[in-house]
């Protein structure tokens, strides 16, 4: 059994503790939505003023320049690549994880008609987010590809020379289960498949090495677990021995060779530089370096490995705690317990047929119940099927996250089923964002 006053004792051993003062966080609230969007590094409103009040209106078009503007996406890439275990000049930050996966899916799509034309299979997971699934059908379309959609224990077998483009998101987003990249990666790669990950809820959440698992391209946003702000710039990785092959859909002028040459055909960057489009948000690409800068300050404390130790430490307790002082309310654990294949979030699931009046879950009024009590997770709609079940969904960001926290969140949501709080009208009814 542990105690509240062992979670004090955790915290107060906790190398990474006084991070969470690079953090503003209201009063009274126990964040563990990070997975969803991040906190607000104390850093952002002072910079966001700079930006606004000397870069643009002091410099004006001089700091596209002056301020280094026109190279942000890329220098932010090469601050944070090392953390996806890739080299400068790899990666850039820009424009959003669905656009981003448009055109790395496209340029695998081309790739492998040219290759292997013959293989007309796109191969997902049918519980990936849906807006890769979406994306994924209109490049099926586009290229004459079937997208099929698999359970996760079916990839392995499905990975045949039918099969184009293998892509995976590498921590699923409802249950925190993890894909071993390497071994997907290779599995597929031997069968000539083309792999392609997204990272939204890996990056800076999980130990990454893309070039290491040789993956052929990779993608995710910066607004979770990075805090880079509602919105920020994602990346976008393509691996370099791809160098003159991928291709960019999207043939803007800030991915041209030369833009300012202002010559009538494109030509497109060599290297990553091609994936810029157009003109990019400079605000907020600022805003996101003190996300990012944020990791830096990680790297003298333990980098990643002190990250992943803690965020193990926490799901686990949160598991613990949840499983002793929670029981006999219908929730069950959609996280697997296996350290090697959890994320840095627990979903925890409930049965059909205990909310109100029998109609659903109850999780969703749950979840609400914890917000208004100042516990913020969130809530994930299951398919209605029993396959995939209603989730009460809680991230754990290492960063700001302490496991005094874990001990008051397991808390209330004990009181919240004890009570029957979550019965109320009000927290039965749905918001538009859940
Ligand atoms: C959050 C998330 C996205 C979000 O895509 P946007 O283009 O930023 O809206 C995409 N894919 C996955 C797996 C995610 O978790």
């Amino acid at each position: 059994m542990t105690s509240l006053q062992d979670c004090l004792t955790l915290d107060a051993q906790d190398p990474l503790r006084a991070l969470r003062d690079q953090f503003t966080l209201p009063e009274g609230v126990i964040y563990l939505d990070g997975n969803s969007l991040g906190a607000s590094p104390r850093a952002a409103a002072a910079r966001v003023a700079e930006v606004v009040q000397q870069e643009w209106a002091q410099g004006l078009i001089r700091s596209w320049n002056d301020a280094g503007w026109i190279s942000l996406p890329q220098r932010l890439g090469d601050q944070f690549a090392p953390w996806l275990g890739v080299g400068a000049g790899e990666l850039v930050f820009t424009d959003t994880a669905s656009i981003n996966l448009y055109k790395v899916l496209t340029a695998a799509a081309r790739i492998a008609r040219e290759d292997a034309p013959q293989r007309k299979r796109l191969i997902s997971e049918r519980s990936n987010f849906p807006t890769d699934l979406y994306i994924a059908q209109s490049v099926c379309q586009e290229y004459g590809l079937e997208l099929v959609l698999l359970e996760p224990e079916e990839i392995a077998g499905a990975l045949t020379d039918e099969v184009a483009i293998c892509m995976l998101t590498h921590v699923n987003y409802r249950t925190g289960a993890m894909h071993d990249m390497a071994a997907v990666t290779a599995a597929a790669q031997g069968k000539g498949i083309l792999c392609v990950w997204d990272l939204c809820h890996s990056a800076g959440a999980v130990p990454v090495d893309l070039k290491g698992a040789n993956a052929d391209f990779a993608i995710g946003c910066s607004y979770k677990y990075l805090n880079g702000g509602p919105g920020a710039s994602a990346f976008v990785w393509a691996n370099p021995r791809l160098i003159n092959r991928f291709w960019q859909p999207l043939s803007g002028w800030f991915g041209h060779a030369e833009p300012f040459k202002f010559v009538p055909d494109y030509h497109p960057a060599q290297g990553i530089q091609r994936y810029l489009c157009g003109t990019q948000p400079m605000v907020s690409l600022s805003v996101l370096q003190c996300g990012l800068d944020v990791f830096t300050a990680v790297e003298p404390l333990g980098g990643m490995e002190a990250l992943r130790n803690k965020s193990l430490a926490l799901t686990d307790l949160f598991i613990a705690l949840v499983e002793e002082r929670c029981q006999g309310h219908g929730l069950g654990l959609a996280t697997p317990r296996e350290h090697g294949r959890r994320g840095s979030q627990v979903c925890l699931t409930r049965e059909e047929g205990l909310g109100v009046d029998g109609k659903d879950s109850g999780a969703y009024a749950i979840v609400q119940a914890l917000i208004a009590r100042g516990v913020i997770g969130d809530f994930r709609k299951g398919d209605g099927t029993g396959l995939h079940k209603d989730i009460l969904r809680f991230g754990f960001t290492p960063l700001y996250v302490g496991f005094e926290d874990v001990w008051h969140a397991v808390e209330h949501l004990r009181q919240v089923l004890e009570s029957g709080e979550w019965r109320k009208p009000e927290f039965n009814r749905i918001n538009a964002v859940t």
